[in-house]
């Protein structure tokens, strides 16, 4: 974050681009400004390629009079109804669209427009500091227009509407989902009032389309600390909605003195420790879902205790319908997070015993390719607060792991087994035992190691032949 006075501003926008938008505007006689996530992402420092521009008047003019100046290197989409243009150049993609005024109607997400001022426009607009607009006309460039506080609130990490936020939020709810997903990319704080009205609103996110929900909590998965949001989305109400599969794990059970974890705060756990480790936005997925199956799992058993007998098992076979309800893609990512609940438990049940070469083997060949991944989704479930109970579990990883690298190994030099063994050398060229046929062979080998030829009969038995004129054999 970073202070910007006008000036600094107009510096930082000096660029190209904005002064042919800038002679545009000013050619057609209209007021122009850029608005909204790149003015937000100028003050946090942060590149953006994606340009907003509002037009007091027709932002479809602007951009045919931009590509007008451009030429053929700038690409132009015109969407009529919608009143707005879009420029693509040098990378760079440019959204033109007048300044507007909406109102909204109650069972859609859909406003009534009209044309409007650049209040009107920063009215509708989410969050305060999404609410900024910077002056592209030459007399007024860089001059920031910042009429709800914006910066202040970037400074003291604040999310907040311009308006009253029950209005906002239940205009459009998906703004809901934004408002969450904003606070946890930049770690920030939803003001009070905002959230209340999260709190009051919360319902209304029926009339989103799973899509855009889908969309928003890809976008907190893929943030650092996505448990963040999973809390702010669990406390306003929205995640009962969402996903009342995790809301029903936070819960904790006492009975002759005995309590089990709550498993819904070991999962973020567990969520935040793999976001450590990896940015696959499935195998996070996979974290939060791995204990999803244990509230239908739990039984209280006199001599035991708590148990959760299968709940790999029975959360693996309600991913299907989570995905579907959230319109995840159904295809080799459901299956893959599918398979990391279903084998979540295996190489912890292996690590609490002696290794055996076979179970690691076993589990090897039930994984496949996702064998580390799923080492990764372990190793980030151990949360025990016993550091050293921790630390057997977290050794006890590290054999697994060398002894899967040791069975991956020696299963790659078998597959590196030339398919044309020394016998069928010797029938070949006619030879005995001895020298020659061990200089063909390694001749092979080398080759197929360092991926010269594929470990083919065809190719092998070609450079097999080529090695032995040079030899003098044939
Ligand atoms: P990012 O692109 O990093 O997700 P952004 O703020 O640029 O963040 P966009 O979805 O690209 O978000 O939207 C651009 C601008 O349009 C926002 O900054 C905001 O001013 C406005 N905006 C987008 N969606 C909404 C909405 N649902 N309600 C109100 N204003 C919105
Ligand atoms: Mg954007």
């Amino acid at each position: 974050m970073r202070d910007l006075t006008d000036a600094e501003l107009a510096e930082l926008i000096d660029k190209d681009i904005f002064h042919k938008i800038s002679d545009a505007a000013d050619k057609l006689g209209l007021e122009c400004y850029v608005v909204g996530g790149y003015v937000r992402d100028l003050f946090l420092e942060r590149p953006s390629n994606d340009i907003d521009v509002v037009v007091v008047g027709s932002g479809i003019s602007v951009a045919n009079e931009l590509k007008q100046r451009i030429g053929k290197r700038a690409h132009i989409s015109v969407f009529h109804n919608f009143g707005t243009a879009q420029v693509k150049f040098g990378g760079m993609e440019i959204e033109f669209v007048g300044a507007r005024k909406e109102s909204y109607s109650h069972d859609s997400r859909k406003p009534i427009v009209e044309d409007g001022t650049l209040e009107d426009d920063q009215n509708r607009r989410d969050f305060t500091i999404n609410a900024m607009a910077v002056c592209l006309n030459k007399g007024r460039f860089g001059e920031l227009v910042d009429p709800f506080g914006g910066v202040d609130d970037l400074w003291d990490g604040i999310i907040r509407t311009p308006l009253d936020p029950d209005i906002t939020f239940s205009d459009d709810p998906l703004r809901m989902m934004r408002c969450v997903r904003f606070a946890t990319q930049l770690n920030f704080f939803i003001e009070d009032e905002t959230f209340e009205a999260l709190e009051r609103n919360a319902d209304r996110i029926n009339i989103v389309s799973g899509e855009r929900i889908a969309d928003e909590l890809n976008k907190i998965m893929a943030t650092r600390t996505p448990s963040k949001g999973f809390i702010d989305l669990y406390r306003c109400g929205l995640l009962r909605i969402i996903l009342p599969e995790l809301v029903a794990m936070d819960v904790v059970e006492t009975r002759n003195g005995r309590a089990h974890k709550n498993n819904f705060y070991h999962t973020l756990e567990v969520l935040d420790n793999i976001s450590k480790a990896t940015d696959n936005l499935w195998l996070r997925w996979a974290a939060l879902f791995h204990d999803i199956g244990k509230p239908k799992s739990k039984r209280w058993d006199a001599l035991a205790g708590w148990t959760f007998h299968s709940h790999n098992i029975i959360g693996a076979k309600m991913i299907p319908s989570i995905f579907k309800r959230l319109k995840f893609p159904m295809d080799a990512k459901m299956k893959y997070v599918r398979k990391l609940v279903d084998l979540h438990m295996r190489p912890i049940i292996i690590a609490d015993e002696e290794v055996t070469d076979s179970a690691v083997r076993r589990l090897m060949n039930d994984a496949g390719d996702d064998i580390d991944d799923l080492m990764t989704l372990c190793e980030a479930d151990i949360t025990s607060k016993n550091a050293a109970r921790k630390q057997r579990f977290l050794d006890n990883f590290k054999t697994v792991r060398e002894k899967l690298d040791d069975l991956k190994e020696r299963d790659y030099k078998r597959l590196l087994q030339p398919c044309i063994d020394g016998d069928e050398i010797m029938a070949l060229f006619n030879l005995k035992p001895g020298r020659e046929v061990g200089e063909l062979k390694k001749a092979m080998k080398e080759a197929v190691l360092d991926n010269r030829v594929p470990n083919e009969r065809e190719p092998l038995m070609a450079l097999l032949k080529e090695k032995a004129a040079e030899m003098g054999l044939v």
